[in-house]
């Protein structure tokens, strides 16, 4: 079948995955958002199964790319998109910055604090 003359990749004596090698086959790149096509949380958040436990794909995917998050914070999207991987798309925060986010886009938004917008156009 196969003739194997190029000896230009030698296998290691084990086959072993790598975390980026099974992240990489999960979602798909497009100019914009590179959505995930693997499984999902509930909340639309990309999971991926690794070793036994279950990852955050968007947090794999700034461990990857960008580096390492440092404890404490969480990788937040700057776009809407849970589901979203690309690494310009992802930013460091505190999950204090990620609910003062929520108010800001009005998701909390009770009336009680309702700002008037500028009319003045
Ligand atoms: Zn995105």
């Amino acid at each position: 079948m196969f003739s194997a003359k190029k000896k230009g990749r030698k296998n290691p004596g084990k086959f072993s995955e790598t975390l980026q090698q099974r992240f990489e086959g999960k979602f798909r790149v497009t100019p914009g958002c590179w959505p995930w096509t693997g499984s999902k949380t509930l909340k639309g958040y990309g999971q991926l199964r690794w070793k036994y436990n279950s990852l955050v794909a968007s947090r794999v995917s700034y461990e990857l790319y960008v580096g390492p998050i440092p404890e404490g914070l969480m990788v937040r999207h700057r776009c809407d998109n849970p589901s979203c991987v690309n690494p310009d798309h992802l930013e460091l925060g505190t999950a204090a910055d990620n609910s003062a986010d929520m108010v800001q886009r009005g998701r909390h938004n009770n009336g009680s604090l309702a700002i008037q917008r500028g009319l003045s156009k």
